[in-house]
Formats: C-alpha cells, sequence, structure tokens
C-alpha cells in the first residue's frame, strides 16, 4: 500500500555541508523542513570521502576535520529539528495542479512541497556492489554495504571486505568492541589504500590474533537453502578457499550518481543545474539548486560558496512563500524574533 505523501513548506534533499546549512538557513526564516539523503547519515562528501582530512578554508575555523565540519553543522541545525529521512533516494519531481512539488524516493515515500533545495552534491552516493551474481538475494540480511545495527553483528562470524578507510575503521571498531565471535578482514592485496594510521593498527590486531586477515578475491559463496554460509576466495595461489561467514560487510567504496536528476526537466549545463545568482532557483519556481550540484558563472564547487548560495535561497524561498510579507534583514546578534526562532537568550 502506497504511502501518503508527507506535506510539508520546503524538502531538501541532501544532507551533505550545503544541505545542512540549508536547513539552518531555511530555519531563521522560519521555515521548517525535510531533509531527504541516500545515504544512512547526513555529512555528504566530507562524511563520506575524507572524514578524517583536516579542512582549512571555514570561515572562523582554521582547521577542522571533514567529520568535525558535519557534527559542527548538525549541532548548529538542531534548533529547527529537521525531519531527517535517511535511506531515501528521490527519483521522481512533478508538479501539481495546485503548483506544489510531489517528490518521491525510491523506497516508497512521498512528499508534497511547496519549494524545493536540490542540494544533491555530484549525485546520490551509491556503495559499489559486490559482484557476484545471486549475491544480491542476502543484501539486508546478511549482506550489508553499511553497517548494520549491533544486534545483526553480535556473536557472528563477520567478514568486512575492503581496503580502504571505511572497511579498516569497521573491521577494527568491531574488534575493539568485543561485540562478533570472529572478524575477518578481505582483501584482494597484501597492500591497503588507507590511512597510514588505520594500516598500522590493522597490522597490529592481526599480529595479536585479534583480527583475521585474509588475502584473496571473492569469486562465488555457498549457501544452505535461503542462508549465506561461506564466501569462496580465489587466492593468490591459484586454490579457492572457503571463509565461513554470518555477516558479510562489503566497503568497495562509492560512486555518486547524478541519476534521474537529469530527468525532471530541469535546465542543465555540463550535468549541472542552471541557477540565477540572486535566488539560486532553477529554471523552475520553486525549485532552488544549491552546492556542488549548481552552476553560473564563476561557480567554484566550495562548501563556503555553497554556504553563500543556500543563504540567498532561503532568503529567496521566504519571499516565494510569504510573498504579502516585507523582508528584513535581522542578525542574529541583536534580533529578538531569531533569538526566539534559535531558542536562546543572550545576555
Ligand atoms: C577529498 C576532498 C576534499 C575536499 N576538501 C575541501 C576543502 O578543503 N574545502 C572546501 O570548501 N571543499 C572541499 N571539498 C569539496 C566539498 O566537499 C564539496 O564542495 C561539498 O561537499 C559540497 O557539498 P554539497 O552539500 O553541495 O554536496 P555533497 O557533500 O556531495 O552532498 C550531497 C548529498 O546529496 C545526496 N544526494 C544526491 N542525490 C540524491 C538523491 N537523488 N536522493 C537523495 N540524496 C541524494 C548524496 O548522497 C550526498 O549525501 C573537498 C572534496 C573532496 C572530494
Amino acid at each position: 500500500m502506497a504511502t501518503l505523501p508527507i506535506e510539508t513548506d520546503a524538502l531538501v534533499i541532501g544532507a551533505g555541508p550545503v544541505g545542512l546549512w540549508q536547513v539552518f538557513q531555511l530555519g531563521l526564516q522560519d521555515i521548517r523542513c525535510h531533509v531527504v539523503d541516500a545515504l544512512p547519515h547526513t555529512g555528504g562528501q566530507p562524511s563520506e570521502l575524507y572524514p578524517d582530512k583536516p579542512i582549512y578554508d571555514i570561515p572562523g575555523i582554521p582547521v577542522c576535520s571533514g567529520q568535525e565540519l558535519i557534527e559542527r553543522l548538525q549541532q548548529q541545525v538542531r534548533p529547527f529539528a529537521p525531519a531527517f529521512h535517511a535511506g531515501h533516494t528521490i527519483d521522481t519531481v512533478q508538479r501539481q495542479p495546485d503548483g506544489r512539488l510531489l517528490v518521491g524516493s525510491r523506497q516508497g515515500q512521498s512528499w508534497l512541497t511547496r519549494c524545493l533545495f536540490v542540494a544533491a552534491g555530484v549525485g546520490a552516493f551509491t556503495p559499489r556492489p559486490l559482484n557476484l551474481e545471486g549475491v544480491a538475494a542476502f543484501e539486508g540480511r546478511q549482506l550489508h554495504y553499511h553497517r548494520p545495527a549491533d544486534a545483526t553483528l553480535a556473536g557472528r562470524d563477520v567478514v568486512v571486505h575492503g581496503g580502504e578507510d571505511e572497511a579498516l575503521r569497521t573491521a577494527l571498531d568491531l574488534v575493539a568492541s568485543g561485540l562478533s565471535r570472529r572478524v575477518t578482514l578481505v582483501h584482494r592485496r597484501d597492500v591497503f589504500q588507507a590511512d597510514e594510521a588505520l594500516v598500522l593498527a590493522v597490522r597490529e590486531r592481526v599480529a595479536t590474533g585479534q583480527l583475521h586477515l585474509v588475502i584473496g578475491q571473492p569469486v562465488g559463496f555457498e549457501q544452505t537453502e535461503d542462508h549465506l554460509t561461506a564466501l569462496n576466495l580465489a587466492m593468490p595461489d591459484g586454490q579457492t578457499q572457503s571463509l565461513p561467514v554470518d555477516q558479510l560487510l562489503v566497503f568497495l567504496g562509492i560512486s555518486p550518481r547524478l541519476g534521474p536528476l537529469s530527468q525532471w526537466g530541469l535546465a542543465m549545463e555540463r550535468k549541472q543545474l542552471v541557477v540565477s545568482t540572486d535566488t539560486f532557483q532553477t529554471n523552475e519556481p520553486g525549485i532552488y539548486a544549491v552546492g556542488d550540484i549548481n552552476t553560473y558563472p564563476g561557480k567554484k564547487k566550495l562548501i563556503l560558496c555553497g554556504f553563500h548560495e543556500a543563504t540567498l535561497a532561503a532568503f529567496a524561498a521566504a519571499a516565494q512563500l510569504r510573498p504579502d510579507e516585507r523582508q528584513m534583514l535581522q542578525y542574529t546578534t541583536t534580533s529578538p524574533r531569531l533569538h526566539q526562532l534559535l531558542g536562546v537568550s543572550p545576555n
């Protein structure tokens, strides 16, 4: 049975840094919103691609890591209590007879919104799948592309497949938590493309026997009825080894997919949405595009530029939603109205 659309004034597609800042700026305009992301968590590129790397060009923050920036933004949007819908990839956007936009996710949820903010970055982040015929049948039960709840992993033989930061970090976390019966890291070569400290930590845990490391390439799997029981690995010596598995966590990287966004009838240039620089509105009234997804003369794909775009887009949305109200520029330092919205009482 299809679920009823969630009605809202504003919907933000993408919970990267610019999507989060859009939520904050909408909040200052007293516009509450819903936020959707294909990923199971907020953060976009800084969380997915460089969580531990330093950023030096955020005004007022001399240095912080990608993840720290996202945590600060999450804290900043908290007063506005956005409704976050994780793990939803937006597929469709259709104009309704009353002018609102019906926005639908691949997972079956829809939203009816008066304005839409596309903060989709370089596209929906989609994990690279394990390329074994038939293995997709176990997805969500025994095969995962994001770390599942602890209860799923407790007391189990867990195999973590991958050679980059996320695979190593997850394997180390599982060992440290003592949650699983046995943790095995599987990678096709004995060389990791990961942070040096993580590689060092993995080598140490392997040396002490806390973490098992198997160098091999998955080529097949074994099952009993509908239960995955083992992963078949092609070993460097040409032999095939069967590795018992209860839960298989695969981290082969993520690739952004622009996907259906290009079919929403919005003007595009080189896979980016064309916007005007006074409102950051696209060619469709009420649809704004901010951050890496947009283009205009002089565009720079920087977080700072996205923050500016989202700020002006929020002003434009306020004018769209409340056309009879005079717009006044207010400062967060001195405006009692903004203090009220932020839930703060200075002095
Ligand atoms: C290694 C690296 C280092 C960088 N360092 C810096 C730096 O030092 N300073 C700087 O200013 N910038 C830096 N950048 C660039 C910066 O990360 C981007 O400009 C910024 O992340 C753009 O933010 P965004 O919110 O527009 O998009 P993103 O961060 O890409 O977030 C977009 C989100 O939208 C979601 N999404 C997309 N399509 C859909 C859909 N259809 N349905 C649901 N969800 C969807 C995605 O899953 C994603 O989470 C760096 C980038 C990289 C890769």
